[in-house]
């Protein structure tokens, strides 16, 4: 292959979790401490990283049609790498199957993105799919661009092996940040403009690191830390196990206030014969339990989960259960899916996967199960005050966009701008957000 000219634009395109758009976010970074500037919208890029998720097929399968739809307005192609859990699952076969891809890039590895490229320019098409054992956070450029929220990685990977989930084998095994790091990284995204702060990891509530006394602390240790930082107002992390909820960090959502009344504690399913067999090492009665220490700390608390319905061997029995898990719990938000095998995963090989069209049924009825939670939970707020911190525009001219502590959207009629933290009155409850009326605007 002959020489291309190098670069001068790019773009990332990241699918799946919030890690995937802190992993893009920071390859932004990468590229422009390299020269290069990111493609303004509408217009063509010269690089295209698409960075994937593998955590169902749906998801996985997506990257090669995208590849087929990247040819720019003169019918040529861009430069196409594959970043995140695809390229480090599939990297051969993304090669083999996908000859206009220039690099393969595993999430791990992605600091080195800018070498890859130079051999990328030079005409050879390259793979690095390594977990090397020095971190890739330490390469990577200090964080100068940030707006109102912001995502902070703070732990990687999972030992956890869910039987059915592929992220122990793309993510790695769990690796928790140095303490110092992150107060740094948190400390230059305030400075940059930053005013919320989310934790990122698979499993955020197993971090733990030496404070600046030497001490081992856990991640309440670290949230208290940061909530000392001056221009940082909240505080959410995300996501968490329930067998990593310790006594420290469900304490802290009742005593440090710039920890927001969210959490999001996965549960899967609400029968512990099927919680047995996706290995998730907590029942329902211990889950329940867990929540109501957590309530007890912090009794506004919004809650949300994950839910994967057709398990294989799930009966209709084993989901009525999950059924009436929701509604005890009363979530507030949360994710549902239906059972996708993953090659390599212990459940992929189990007896009695589910007909597609049962899945199709059950998983409506529980997204009607917990959207009529949701409007309860946004319907309750309804007269509450409480402060919004502006994130976007709203679509009618004088409308922002912001978030509750209870991470409801919430559209405000205001004159107020991107960033600003607003007193508001909740006055109407919806299904996916909320209204709410100004009352003080404080200083920006
Ligand atoms: N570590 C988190 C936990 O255990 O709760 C979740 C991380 S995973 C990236 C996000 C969600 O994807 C899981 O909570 C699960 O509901 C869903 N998921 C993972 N593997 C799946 C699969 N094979 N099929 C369907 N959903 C899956
Ligand atoms: Fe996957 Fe979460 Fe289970 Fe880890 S704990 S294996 S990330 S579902």
């Amino acid at each position: 292959m002959s020489d291309t000219p190098p670069p001068q634009t790019y773009r990332v395109k990241s699918f799946g979790c919030q890690m995937n758009v802190y992993d893009g976010d920071r390859m932004g970074d990468l590229l422009t401490a390299q020269g290069l500037t990111a493609a303004a919208d509408g217009t063509d890029a010269d690089l295209v990283v698409l960075n994937t998720c593998h955590i169902r097929e749906k998801a996985a399968e997506k990257v090669y049609s995208d590849i087929g739809r990247l040819n720019r307005k003169d019918g040529t192609a861009p430069l196409i790498a594959v970043a995140g859990c695809v390229a480090q699952a599939e990297g051969e076969e993304i090669m083999a199957r996908a000859p206009s891809v220039r690099m393969v890039v595993g999430p791990q590895a992605y600091h080195r993105l800018p070498e890859m490229l130079q051999e990328a320019v030079a005409g050879r098409r390259v793979t690095d799919t390594d977990m090397p054992a020095e971190t890739k956070f330490g390469a990577l450029p200090r964080r100068r661009r940030s707006g109102p929220t912001a995502f902070l990685t703070v732990q990687e990977g999972c030992d956890k092996f869910c039987t059915y989930c592929v992220v122990p084998y793309t993510r790695g095994a769990e690796v928790s940040r140095p303490f110092a790091d992150l107060m740094d990284e948190a400390q230059r995204l305030t400075e940059a403009g930053a005013r919320e702060i989310t934790l990122l990891g698979q499993n955020v509530n197993a971090w733990t690191g030496d404070d600046a006394k030497g001490r081992t602390v856990g991640l309440d240790g670290l949230i208290r830390e940061l909530a000392k930082l001056p221009d940082l107002a909240r505080i959410r992390y995300t996501t968490s196990h329930p067998n990593d909820m310790t006594d420290g960090l469900i304490a802290a959502h009742g005593d440090v206030e710039k920890l927001m009344p969210y959490l999001h504690l996965p549960v899967q399913a609400g029968n512990d014969r099927v919680l047995k067999a996706m290995n998730r090492s907590h029942t329902v009665e211990s889950y329940l339990r867990l929540l109501d220490r957590v309530r007890a700390a912090r009794p506004d608390i919004a809650l949300s989960g994950d839910f994967i319905v057709g398990f294989p061997g799930e009966t209709d029995a084993e989901f009525e259960d999950t059924l009436k898990l929701v509604d005890e719990v009363g979530y507030a938000q949360a994710f549902s899916f239906k059972y996708s095998p993953r090659p390599g995963t212990p459940a992929a090989t189990m007896e009695g996967h589910i007909a597609a069209e049962v899945m199709d049924e059950r998983l409506q009825r529980l997204q009607a199960g917990l959207n009529r939670t949701q409007v309860a939970f946004n319907d309750a707020t309804v007269g509450r005050t409480c402060d919004v911190l502006v994130e976007r525009k709203g679509k009618f001219a004088g409308q922002m966009i912001g978030k509750t502590p209870w991470l409801q959207s919430a559209v405000v009629s205001t004159s107020a701008a991107i960033g600003e933290m607003l007193t508001v009155d909740i006055t109407t409850g919806g299904a996916n957000s909320v209204f709410a009326d100004e009352r003080v605007r404080a200083a920006a």
